[in-house]
């Protein structure tokens, strides 16, 4: 076992001994997944876990391993990359499922480049969080088991500006079918390695795609269509709840579809196609929301390239990729008339959905708010469509004139449009809760909780783990969190945007 950065070659994995971290400490714990793994909740609290999940200890008779991968990053090739800080434990079957246990922060690996292979406390909260909400919130995701210190310093030019300081070092252990990546495949495609491609391929249809039942190459065509329409699926749920990723390079893109590597993510707070959290790609802003299934399907042509020498024929993957297209046209509209309420499907959907759109971007409007207060609107009070939503506006004072117009005018399309439904107003507003979420981590919630922890005080984590386990229910103890971004937060590091470093 060798923790040497270098290149690795004709392997898909590299054996590594986690660092033993100087004094760990748990800071919290998912009964949910711990409960899914088989772990008892009883022993979430005892040494072993701690020892385990803090990388102190190594289990018996098993051989902690980092994965090889390479990857684009913004768009550009980035050769090999790999489980830089990442260390994947061991697997567990329980009730016939396959989990894998890795740790993130738990020291370097040969694929570790300039780093140290560590975390700091800050993105380990947001990662610790962030899983497990989105897993509640109906969004394919890795989990989380465990969020701890490590009792170590950790150092950090946070802002990018010459300013490092120390931070507090954390591990999450996460928790995922596989951790594989379109960056695994595209390894061995770039190495021309293509036996070790087809070894891959075949463990990972065996594994996980176990239902694909085809010979040789079509084969390899039916998984690329099954990872095609999983990522299509989890693009689709990202819009729907105003997720943004931030770094989708296709090293964070699961082969199983999963939302992976919670960095500088962020939530739309003022509905914008345009925003990125991510500070590194303010610029281009090449994941922005509105950009985000564009780039899955840009992913998706870099994994259809790695796979290309296991079928060498294009066609069934170009087929597959207009079908994705066409797939989110169809997908998206659906989701999007969810939202709003409609249960049937009109001609002139896309029109009124459009319009919405227009609406909400015409002053800065919160998308949680808004979609959340939509469901109370009542059938043939278009008078009062305005008033059902404005405390979603970010600043009221500017819905005035031909803004307010528009909106008028949108609630007399959406008051005509479910005039040919047959739901009621009661019916209609509980199937819009079930996809518009009341509560999401919006990153000044996280940034808060972040503050309080490094001042040792971990309240916070726990109440927002809680409130985050039933996002679509009324919960009237924690309706502070029902709220707009405050003006503070506005510009704040951590509450609006975020640098990649971590
Ligand atoms: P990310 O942008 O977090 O997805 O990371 C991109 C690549 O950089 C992956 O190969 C990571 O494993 C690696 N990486 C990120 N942070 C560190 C770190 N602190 N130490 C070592 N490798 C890292
Ligand atoms: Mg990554």
């Amino acid at each position: 076992m060798d923790n040497t950065r270098r290149q690795v070659f004709n392997a898909a994995h590299s054996y590594v001994t986690p660092k033993i971290p100087s004094s760990p400490k748990l800071i919290h714990a998912s009964e949910d997944i711990a409960t899914e793994l088989g772990i008892d909740v009883e022993d979430l609290k005892s040494q072993k876990f701690l020892d385990l999940f803090s990388g102190s200890k190594v289990h018996n008779k098993t051989q902690p391993y980092a994965m090889a991968y390479a990857g684009h990053q913004f768009g550009n090739w980035a050769g090999q990359l790999g489980d830089g800080r990442a260390i994947n434990l061991f697997e567990i079957v329980n009730n016939e499922k396959r989990w894998a246990l890795q740790l993130k922060g738990a020291g370097e690996t040969p694929y570790s480049r300039q780093g140290d292979g560590l975390a700091v406390l800050r993105s380990s909260i947001r990662e610790y969080l962030c899983s497990e909400a989105m897993h509640h919130l109906g969004v394919p995701t890795t989990r989380a088991l465990s969020l701890m210190l490590s009792g170590d310093e950790v150092l950090r030019d946070m802002l990018y500006d010459g300013n490092a300081a120390y931070e507090k070092g954390a591990i999450v252990c996460r928790v995922a079918p596989t951790f594989i990546r379109f960056g695994n495949f595209e390894l061995f495609a770039a190495r021309q390695d293509h036996k070790n491609l087809k070894l891959l391929a075949d463990y990972t249809i065996k594994y996980f795609y176990p239902d694909i039942d085809k010979p040789s190459k079509e084969r390899y065509i039916e998984f690329f269509k099954n990872v095609a329409n999983r990522t299509l699926d989890m693009i689709i749920h990202w819009q729907r709840v105003g997720f943004v990723h931030g770094v989708m390079n296709t090293d964070n893109m699961s082969i199983l579809g999963l939302t992976i590597d919670y960095g500088p993510y962020g939530w739309l707070e003022g509905f914008d196609f345009g925003w990125t959290p991510n500070t590194t790609d303010s610029q281009n802003k090449r994941y922005r929301f509105g950009n985000q299934p564009n780039i899955a399907l840009w992913n998706l042509v870099q994994l259809a390239n790695a796979l290309y020498p296991l079928v060498e024929d294009v066609e069934p993957f170009e087929e597959i990729l207009n079908k994705y297209k066409t797939n989110f046209e169809i997908k998206s509209l659906d989701m999007m008339r969810s939202k709003i309420g409609l249960h049937t499907k009109q001609k002139n959907d896309l029109n009124l959905i459009q319009g919405l759109e227009d609406c909400l971007l015409s002053s800065e409007t919160d998308m949680t708010i808004f979609f959340r207060l939509l469901s109370d609107y009542k059938k043939g009070k278009v008078e009062k469509g305005v008033a059902t939503i404005e405390k979603a506006f970010y600043k009221p004072e500017e819905i005035i004139g031909k803004i307010l117009e528009q909106w008028k005018d949108w609630f007399e399309s959406y008051d005509q449009r479910l005039s040919i439904e047959d739901l009621d107003d009661n019916e209609r507003k509980k199937k819009m809760n079930l996809v518009n979420p009341k509560y999401v981590l919006r990153n000044y919630m996280a940034q808060i909780a972040i503050d309080d922890a490094d001042n040792g005080d971990y309240k916070l984590i726990d109440e927002l783990f809680n409130l985050l386990k039933k996002p679509y229910n009324e919960q009237p103890d924690y309706e502070k969190w029902f709220a707009k971004r405050p003006d503070w937060a506005r510009h704040k590091v951590g509450c609006s945007m975020l640098s990649c470093s971590s």
